[in-house]
């Protein structure tokens, strides 16, 4: 039987709390969405962190926590992160590069540890290292495979642009050595470095075109997933074009996801992350809602193309057909599909 694919409503009541716990990181990856301008340059005490952990626990719902960074590995305390999160109640995932500083995996353990995941952008070193950085897709494998031979569950992260979408298809193989059985496809955000018109958004053609058209994902992202599930991955990817019959619904709305940063800044939309319109703030270790023109504002407005944030950040991404009605409505960015394997 060929394994289908279904959208991943929202679920009521569940909440996803991402904790970026440091801004700081060992690479420079050329998407990077991390602003310091915007989400400070602290590293969070153990204390605070620990003292944030307990603000947003919950533990009669079911809870995510997943650590982020900069790299999260790099933070000397993430250990003590991981346990705090995990006897508040949260299922804990850590997202890193794959540098696993301070010996993560000598240090906390599969039981404490939900998932770790590896961020790679292409199946060898000659399409990953131009985005992640020199050495890196060789550093992040090792390690990876480590991981695995220690019994942490692993997953793969892979960012897609214009620069690694036509090397998606060899990740299957790929993921099949490394004994991989999660695989998250992202789609590139104009956020963060992509967003700026520096050099460093620049690709070799000069161009800053960094965004995949809607024919290339839909031609090659769905194909790669089914085919990853065939060999008994569990794949998750974005929506973003909703079908004529879908229901458009805001996650911002709809959903309990929180995208803490270490200057105390809270979100409930990542797309908004480039901008001082967070929702929320955490002061003296307290959640406050934010007065004024803040992102949740935004989130009720009902318009033909979708998301509304999309609409105002990324036009580019919007084609009308001649009567001026939008070809495609875009999905919150939240909205995943996924194929279980068929096994
Ligand atoms: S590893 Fe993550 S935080 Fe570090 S530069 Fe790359 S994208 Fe940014
Ligand atoms: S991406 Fe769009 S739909 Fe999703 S939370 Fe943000 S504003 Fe709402």
């Amino acid at each position: 039987m060929i394994p289908a694919a279904r959208t991943v409503g929202f679920v009521p009541g569940e909440r996803n709390v991402f904790f970026h716990i440091l801004t700081a990181c060992n690479l420079s990856c050329r998407h990077c969405y991390i602003n310091p301008e915007q989400h400070g340059r602290q590293t969070l005490s153990r204390a605070t962190m620990e003292r944030w952990i307990e603000l947003f626990a919950r533990p009669e719902q079911k809870s995510n926590m997943i650590f982020l960074g900069g790299e999260p590995t790099l933070h000397p305390d993430l250990v003590h992160g991981i346990a705090k999160a995990k006897a508040c109640g949260f299922a804990v995932t850590v997202d890193s590069n794959g540098y696993l500083f301070h010996d993560l995996l000598d240090h906390t353990t599969p039981e404490l540890l939900d998932y770790l995941s590896f961020s790679l952008d292409g199946p060898d070193a000659a399409v990953n290292d131009p985005i992640r950085g020199q050495g890196s897709f060789a550093v992040c494998t090792t390690n990876l495979r480590k991981a695995v031979a220690r019994g942490f569950a692993v997953s793969v992260i892979y960012t897609v642009s214009s620069m690694n979408i036509e090397h998606l298809p060899r990740m299957v193989a790929l993921l099949g050595d490394l004994g991989v059985r999660r695989f998250f496809i992202q789609v590139i955000g104009l956020r963060g470095k992509p967003a700026q018109d520096g050099v460093l958004a620049k690709l070799e053609d000069g161009s800053s075109k960094w965004q995949v058209s809607p024919e290339q994902w839909l031609r090659i992202v769905p194909a790669v997933a089914r085919q990853a599930a065939e060999q008994g991955i569990h794949v998750t990817y974005p929506k973003v074009f909703l079908d004529e019959s879908e229901p458009f619904e805001c996650a911002g709305v709809v959903a309990d996801n929180f995208f803490i940063f270490p200057n105390g800044r809270v979100y409930r939309c990542p797309l908004c992350e480039d901008y001082p319109i967070h929702a929320c703030r955490i002061e003296n270790d307290i959640l406050l809602h934010n007065e004024g023109l803040t992102e949740d504002r935004f989130f009720a407005l009902n318009i033909a193309e979708g998301c509304v944030m999309n609409k105002l950040l990324q036009p580019d991404t919007i084609s009308y057909d001649t009567s001026g009605r939008p070809q495609h409505r875009i999905s919150c960015c939240l909205l995943k599909q996924e194929i279980k394997p068929a096994i």
